[in-house]
């Protein structure tokens, strides 16, 4: 049959839609050029698209692509450092030497490397605040380059800053909206990149810079990217400075009026977890990062208890030591159990779907991708099963979260494009990227004078 022929099946014992198909058993995904064209039992599909090229397999996991809810490539190169600190001695000591010295190149650079290890963990979009203090040379404009090369779909921001918890201003405020504009040209250039206004902190911004940064997320009607309620210090210094929360602050300043995607959500009390709810404000659960900086636990119960929206992240490298998504899905469960003493507070199949659909509609993109549905966006990702993690399935959903490691992704599509065959990166020049991104690494180490903890210095 005509226009059949460039179709793909890709096969699986489950097919975890996501949609409403739910999980198909012995099913096949049909994708046509970027999208999905079909989705049902294998053999009903493999009479239909006779022609159609098979993936996948008859021991196959198959899932949407995940989407990875709240990252900074501004610490792609910064791994592996810092294990022993707290959220503000960690961003003093390590954050703060090397922002200065994150250029368009180093964004780029770091951004394609960590796209090789989203790819690999199942991730097909990203929502990235670009974190830097090198003004004028429009550092963050180099994520979307290396996105674009990546062949990853992102949504960015520049995740400014002006200031300490005093809140008096040490940057310039034109160049952080010269570059909030410049990154938004960038990313309206590019395919399938789009933009929110990121704003660092609600501490770190001086008064008039958080001002002007919500006037202009209104007046373009920007979505925006931010943090509120990490750490128990954050609620502190924001009393001593307004005699509010920092949660309280951004009500108070008509920020939480608008279309706001906040990472964490650690340190709200009920009103404020009620507000955020009927504000409608999305929060990202990044577990791995919380734990390594022993911020705290974000309440998923609490806060599902009272309908406000959640997706899951990874947040940066430098509080993360990687960007694996099965970890976040893993650590993401397990420290919900711990916390509540109850091993029945979250399931498996909640957690990939915080993972994937979830993290689609908290950044507005839940029609065209975190479901295997007709008509969406062809991000697929297949668990071969010949691999230990997943060789073994009795229940597809609690065996991934548990039982899955990198390994066990054989191929995934982004777009119907191949970013992953057999297990190996299509499209990304690995042995190049890693020996740039090793030496900007290294520059960068030297230069913010990093040497009490980087063997690089
Ligand atoms: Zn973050």
């Amino acid at each position: 049959m005509a226009g059949l022929d460039n179709v793909t099946l890709i096969r699986g014992r489950h097919v975890l839609t996501f949609g409403p198909k739910g999980a198909i058993a012995d099913g096949a995904v049909a994708i046509r050029g970027d999208r999905i064209a079909d989705a049902g039992d294998y053999r009903a599909l493999r009479d239909k698209y006779a022609d159609a090229v098979v993936e996948g397999g008859e021991n196959a996991i198959v899932l949407p692509g995940f989407v990875n809810a709240h990252t900074h490539f501004s610490e792609a190169l910064l791994t592996g450092m810092c294990e022993n600190m707290t959220l503000f001695e960690w961003g003093a000591k390590l954050l703060a030497p090397t922002a200065p010295h994150l250029t368009r190149e180093v964004a780029k650079v770091g951004t394609i490397l960590r796209c090789a290890e989203l790819f690999s963990t199942g991730v097909t979009s990203v929502n990235d605040m670009f974190c830097h203090a090198c003004y004028g040379e429009g550092a963050s404009l180099g994520v979307v380059d290396g996105l674009e090369e990546a062949g990853m779909s992102g949504v960015v921001s520049f995740g400014a800053e002006d200031s300490g918890p005093d809140g008096k201003s040490n940057a310039p405020r034109d160049a952080i909206v010269e570059e909030h504009k410049a990154l938004c040209e960038r990313a309206k250039a590019a395919k399938n990149v789009s933009f929110r206004l990121g704003i660092g902190t609600v501490l770190g911004q001086s008064d008039a810079l958080f001002e002007t940064s919500v006037a202009l997320a209104r007046e373009n009607g920007w979505g925006v990217h931010t943090h509120l309620a990490e750490t128990r210090e954050e609620k502190i210094l924001a009393r001593q400075r307004w005699g509010r929360t920092t949660v309280e602050r951004a009500d108070d300043c008509e920020l939480l009026d608008l279309d706001v995607v906040a990472g964490h959500g650690i340190w709200l009390d009920d009103s404020e977890t009620v507000l955020l709810a009927s504000k409608g404000t999305k929060i990202v659960y990044n577990p791995v990062a919380n734990m390594i900086l022993a911020d705290g636990i974000c309440d998923l119960q609490r806060l599902r208890g009272a309908g406000v929206r959640l997706a899951l992240g990874t947040d940066g490298a430098a509080s993360n030591d990687s960007q694996n998504m099965l970890e976040a899905i893993k650590f993401g469960s397990l420290l919900q159990k711990v916390h509540a003493f109850d091993p029945s507070v979250v399931e498996a199949e909640e957690m990939l779907l915080m993972a994937a659909g979830n993290g689609a509609m908290v950044l507005g993109l839940g029609a065209e991708r975190g479901s295997l549905e007709v008509g969406k966006r062809a991000d697929v990702v297949v668990f071969s099963g010949e691999w230990p993690g997943t060789a073994i399935v009795h229940n597809p959903f609690q065996q991934i979260v548990n039982g899955a490691s990198p390994r066990d992704i054989s191929d995934v599509w982004a777009g119907g494009i191949r970013k992953l065959n057999d297990g190996k990166l299509v499209g990304i020049d690995l042995p190049g990227v890693i020996e740039k991104a090793r030496s900007l690494a290294s520059i960068i180490a030297k230069k913010s004078n990093l040497r009490d903890f980087s063997c690089l210095a």
